[in-house]
């Protein structure tokens, strides 16, 4: 008794900071990885995984000598047919760890607030001018998830934003406008790309492939997506795999506008400013 309680004793008073570091980082990467098996298509696989495990380990015990060895066997080439299978899901893993936080400041509030005004200005003529016309447009605004993949899928562009851009991007009959356009930080990033389609059940029918696509990539990344129908030239604006309708110019800037630069960040700025203000009257009146 005096044994256990001095082993346990020892043990509480051995337990330094980077114990207690490890424990939490151990729990949160085990944390995530459920998630993302709870997330992902690994759900069905981690069931044929642990079915194929008891089969390894009733062999062994049932003295099933070659099916043991055939499993054991399996597991080895098993280890690889996983990181090819989770290829595309590790690449956007370690893409995501590079640019989250830790590492980055968020891409798109580098832009400063006039340019974000302007930017989002141009955007929402674009919209209401292809409302207008009826021209169908996708608009990807790529946020902290990159869309490296997505944008390899059509034509790097790279160019400033400016209405007559996306007017031409989009025109019926150019050879890009087809597919999506991505908006990196405050560039045209590329033009031409191909979604993901969301499989949304509940969605209204008379939504089509452009609208499940420009929903689909905002269940998949953290982005959000303007779209204009070619058939009614209703505005709509996914975020998160929800779609909101019939937007007006200045619901649309306003959204956008939020992108850039968030309300936090747009209260810091003007503090800033009469900060500002205040501190180049304040010498005024000294002198
Ligand atoms: P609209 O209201 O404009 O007709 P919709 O939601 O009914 O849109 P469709 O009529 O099917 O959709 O639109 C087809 C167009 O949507 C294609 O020509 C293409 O430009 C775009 N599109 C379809 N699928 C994708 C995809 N996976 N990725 C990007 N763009 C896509
Ligand atoms: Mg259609």
């Amino acid at each position: 008794m005096q044994e256990l309680q001095t082993f346990f004793t020892n043990t509480i008073y051995s337990i330094g900071w980077n114990d207690a570091l490890d424990i939490a980082i151990t729990t949160f990467v085990l944390y995530k990885i459920l998630e993302f098996i709870k997330e992902t298509r690994a759900q069905q696989l981690i069931k044929g995984l642990a079915v194929l495990v008891i089969a390894y380990f009733l062999s062994g015990i049932l003295n099933l000598h070659v099916v043991h060895w055939f499993l054991g066997g399996a597991f080895t080439i098993g280890l690889f047919a996983l990181v090819v299978l989770f290829q595309p899901e590790l690449r956007r893993g370690l893409e995501y760890m590079g640019r989250s936080k830790f590492f980055h400041a968020r891409l798109v509030s580098q832009v400063d607030k006039d340019k974000a005004k302007f930017i989002c200005d141009e955007i929402a003529d674009a919209a209401m001018s292809f409302s207008a016309s009826k021209t169908g447009a996708l608009i990807v605004f790529e946020r902290e998830i990159t869309l490296e993949d997505i944008a390899e899928t059509g034509t790097l562009i790279n160019a400033e934003i400016s209405e007559e851009l996306l007017g031409n991007l989009f025109y019926e009959g150019s050879p890009l406008h087809d597919g999506a356009v991505i908006i990196r930080g405050d560039k045209v990033y590329a033009a031409g790309c191909v979604l993901p389609l969301t499989d949304n059940k509940n969605l209204n029918k008379s939504l089509g492939t452009r609208h499940r696509a420009g929903i689909g990539i905002t269940e998949n990344s953290d982005a959000l997506t303007l779209i204009v129908s070619e058939e009614t030239g209703i505005i709509s604006i996914a975020q998160e795999g929800k779609i909101t309708r019939f937007l007006d110019k200045k619901s649309v800037e306003k959204i956008l506008f939020n992108l850039f630069i968030t309300e936090e960040e747009d209260k810091k700025m003007s503090r800033l400013g009469r900060l500002g203000n205040r501190l180049g009257r304040g010498k005024h009146a000294s002198k």
